[in-house]
């Protein structure tokens, strides 16, 4: 057998020659140098004193094992999908039962330099058992240093024990819970059930209990991640008793108290459907390099701004050792505690809300200013009273609340989010021109709404006025004037004289009446946003209509994706107030950004409360929940006409955006002749230019399907129709959409779009190059654009060139594609006439087998 030098033999334990020379030494073998061979004797007595200082002659007590054990853990995430999940659990079995007399020998042995190897021959290892032992030694070396670590774990575990016992002793007296997997309970949050009847000690145990669980997931963090034995692992799973046989030093519950927080604490951490690296660490308390740090181990590289979908997060959150709770669509709504005090609250009579809607100069704004004129804030005579988009009147017969945003525009935003604001619809119809397109399309809103309408007759004063005519019109569409035996009280008014202007409210107090209007007045405040706006001194300022509760200077509130404390607070004159009931509009103050008109608000106990819940919807809930509750497809659209059903003819809504006023025409006129007695194709509004918001708005809260011709959506539109999924179409012959209008009304329309846009690319300079044409120095914005695909050029959201790429560059080189975040010079086949500020709508054609 060849020899081995000591040298050679520490290279081979992987410790350093010094160390090793200094065990052999110890072990009674004489060797000066690194040089020095090493006979199969010398090794053998170099194990045998290492057995001998490592506490034990029996080897397979001390073995140290490393066992990977994979399984697949299925479960459901918040979908309700079943998930299988990989998981790997390396466990790494250290020997710790000895006596106190061989742990002393243990000790003193780690005191020394880290201690050494077995003997057998480096070369000739042909024998498995010599292989194991060494095996065993270089484990055993490295368990050495840990053995004082891991006494003073055991003794943290120990005490953690016996709390946990304790603990047990006092939520269930039988504790026994060998059957009851920890994971479970961890999940239900309950380890053992409370005992009843021990009310005393009843808080105490539940405090208790928490840690328990907590603590039993530390355990098995341990167990997977640190070190722990096997049987300890398992004991941690399977219940207290289980581990006690590797512990028998530990004593038994008693005197020892509540371990120091040596341990990490483990949280429960709501995930949501998507978070930032960044934020999960943050509710995690840990840094974001160590999340970053899980995710590699997990094999994905993360930055700190890196959205994380559920799952992922999830599985993070519980790789670092804490409970991850998938936070389901309503939970923003579940922090809101107040519901519970809404309901208990007694509900008192509350003024109504009213919305003045009609055609384009019929008189709505003038109305409203008059109302406010002269109704509004006497004693303020002379001020200047500032708009806050509402105001309430106060008339002998009792209180109004005029939201001052006339037009659709308001109405729609609302109802589009989900705010029913509105009690009751002022519709204002001039009488001297008679029901206007306007008209219909408030009537068809308040309808939608199922918001009773008062009709105000204006301009009565007019030589022309003809309110006869005016009441033959709203029959002709539905609205019924209660002289002719209908519902709805008509008014004939004048705006500028003020005639009729009492008469019309008391009616609105009279529909009030009948509707019998409620809400409690002693809880915490809920609302909406009636309007809001960046103010250069005084930062947001906020409208806000209290619909429930009472609002105070002072409280804390979320309005959408917004929070903050209420610092002023202002009614419609501009005088600080303290507080605001029901049906009262104030303007706050405090707010951390800008709400969306329509937004809810809510008064919530802490800021804190309100930060999360503000944050969480920032993360895209409220979209994403608005997106799945408004998925308005042209195909449902249609299905759900059919559910109307008795008699009524269903209508197909549209709202028609073209690029030029003849094709507007054009494409209105063509859609609605396709109406049949069973399908009515309704256009809700038509326009020239671009998509905007407000034109969204107004399809989802008329749940029209919107079609663009030869025009495209602006940005905030675009946002607004992807977080919506509201149906657009777009087209650039009027052919194909009345096709596909035919298609859609005769139930024949193919589901999938024919196109689907990829990318979209600003053009930020335009060269002229002689031979080569036009070539633009672009960015691309979102997406990618790749070659072979077509592009659309807007200018203004216009559609002013549909056609190919010619060339994609990057630098001077031609790619394939360029992804969004990059810069790239392209020219387009067969069109020169590029300006700065164009955009390029990039798009493929998806081949679609059509059925007609
Ligand atoms: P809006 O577009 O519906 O808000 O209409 P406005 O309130 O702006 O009114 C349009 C025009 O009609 C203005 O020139 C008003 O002065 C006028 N007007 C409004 N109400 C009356 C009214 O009762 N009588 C007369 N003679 N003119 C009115």
């Amino acid at each position: 057998m060849p020899q081995t030098s000591v040298a050679q033999f520490a290279s081979e334990l992987r410790v350093p020659p010094s160390v090793l020379l200094e065990q052999l030494r110890a072990a009674g073998v004489e060797k000066r140098v690194a040089e020095d061979s090493l006979s199969e004797q010398d090794k053998a007595r170099l194990l045998e004193y290492l057995r001998r200082s490592h506490g034990s002659t029996e080897a397979k007590n001390k073995i140290t094992l490393t066992r990977k054990q994979t399984s697949e853990i299925k479960k459901a995430d918040s979908t309700g999908k079943a998930r299988t999940i990989q998981v790997e659990v390396r466990k790494k079995r250290v020997f710790v039962k000895r006596d106190p007399q061989e742990l002393a020998a243990a000790a003193t042995a780690a005191e020394l330099p880290p201690p050494p190897p077995p003997p057998p021959p480096a070369v000739a290892t042909a024998d498995p058992r010599e292989l194991q032992l060494r095996e065993e030694e270089q484990r055993r070396q490295h368990q050495l240093s840990e053995i004082q670590a891991a006494e003073l774990r055991e003794k943290h575990e120990r005490e953690r024990r016996e709390a946990e016992q304790r603990a047990a002793e006092r939520a269930a007296p039988a504790p026994a819970p060998a059957a009851t997997p920890p994971a479970k309970a961890a999940k239900d949050g309950t380890l053992h059930a409370p005992k009843a009847g021990e009310p005393k000690a009843d808080k105490k145990a539940k405090k208790v209990k928490q840690t328990t669980i907590l603590r039993d997931d530390t355990a098995r963090r341990r167990t997977i991640k640190t070190r722990g034995d096997l049987g300890g692992g398992v004991g941690g799973w399977h219940g207290r008793g289980g581990g006690a046989r590797h512990r028998q030093g530990a004593p038994a519950a008693g005197e020892a108290t509540f371990a120091q927080p040596t341990e990490p604490v483990v949280r429960e951490v709501a995930v949501p459907e998507t978070i930032t690296v960044g934020e999960l660490a943050h509710r995690m308390s840990v840094k974001a390099v160590e999340v970053i740090k899980v995710l590699m181990k997990l094999g994905s590289m993360a930055t700190i701004n890196q959205v994380l979908d559920q799952e992922t997060a999830m599985i993070v959150v519980q790789e670092m050792g804490h409970t991850a709770k998938a936070a389901k669509l309503e939970d923003p709504e579940a922090y809101l505690t107040d519901t519970e005090a809404h309901a208990d609250a007694e509900a008192l009579p509350r003024p109504p809300v009213v919305t003045v809607m009609g055609h384009v100069d019929h008189g709505k704004t003038s109305l409203l200013d008059y109302i406010r004129r002269t109704k509004v804030a006497a004693g303020e005579a002379g001020g200047i009273t500032q708009h806050i988009g509402a105001y309430h009147v106060e008339t002998p017969r009792g209180v109004i609340t005029f939201l001052d945003t006339p037009g659709h525009e308001a109405f729609t935003a609302m109802r589009a989010r989900g705010a029913k604001v509105t009690d009751i619809v002022v519709l204002v119809v001039a009488a001297d021109d008679g029901a206007m397109p306007q008209t219909i399309e408030a009537i068809a809103h308040a309808k939608a709404a199922e918001v009773p309408l008062v009709v105000a007759i204006n301009k009565i004063d007019k030589h022309e006025a003809n309110p006869e005519r005016v009441k033959q019109d709203l029959l002709q569409h539905g609205v019924v004037p209660e002289d002719l035996g209908g519902e709805s009280p008509v008014v004939p008014v004048s705006a500028k004289t003020g005639a009729g202007i009492d008469a019309l409210l008391e009616q609105i107090l009279l529909q009030a009446e009948v509707q019998e209007l409620t809400a409690p007045v002693d809880t915490p405040a809920k609302g909406v946003v009636v309007e809001a706006r960046l103010d250069k001194g005084r930062g947001p300022v906020a409208t806000l209509l209290v619909q429930a509760g009472t609002l105070r200077r002072g409280d804390v509130v979320v309005a959408g994706a917004v929070y903050g404390r209420v610092r002023a607070m202002l009614d419609e004159n501009g005088k600080p107030v303290q507080s605001a009931g029901p049906s009262i509009p104030v303007e706050i103050q405090g707010l951390s950004d800008v709400p969306r008109a329509g937004e809810e608000v809510v008064v919530l106990a802490d800021e804190k409360k309100a930060r999360e819940v503000a944050l969480f919807r920032q993360g895209k809930y409220r979209e994403v929940k608005l997106s799945k509750q408004q998925a308005t497809k042209l195909e449902n659209m249609i299905a759900q006409m059919g559910e109307g059903g008795g008699g009524v003819s269903k209508t197909l809504a549209l709202l028609i955006k073209a690029d030029v006023q003849g094709s507007q025409e054009a494409l209105a006129h063509a859609l609605s002749r396709l109406s049949t007695e069973e399908v009515k194709v309704s256009v809700v509004h038509s326009g020239v230019g671009g998509i905007t918001e407000s034109d969204v708005n107004l399809a989802l809260a008329s749940r029209a399907v919107i079609v663009g011709f030869n025009t495209r959506a602006d940005a905030t539109a675009r946002k607004l129709i992807e977080s919506s999924g509201v149906d657009v179409r777009y087209y650039n012959v009027i052919y194909d959409a009345v096709e596909e209008v035919k298609a859609a009304l005769g139930g024949l329309l193919a589901p999938e779009r024919k196109e689907s846009v990829i990318g979209m690319v600003d053009v930020r300079q335009v060269f002229r190059i002689s031979k080569v044409g036009t070539v633009a120095g672009c960015y691309v914005q979102e997406g990618l654009v790749k070659r072979g695909v077509q592009v659309r050029v807007l200018r203004d959201n216009v559609v002013i060139h549909t056609g190919e790429i010619d060339t994609l560059k990057r630098f001077k080189d031609d790619v394939r594609e360029v992804k969004a975040g990059f810069e790239c010079g392209m020219s387009l086949k067969g069109f020169q006439d590029l300006k700065e500020g164009d955009q390029f709508e990039v798009f493929e054609v998806l081949e679609v087998a059509r059925t007609l």
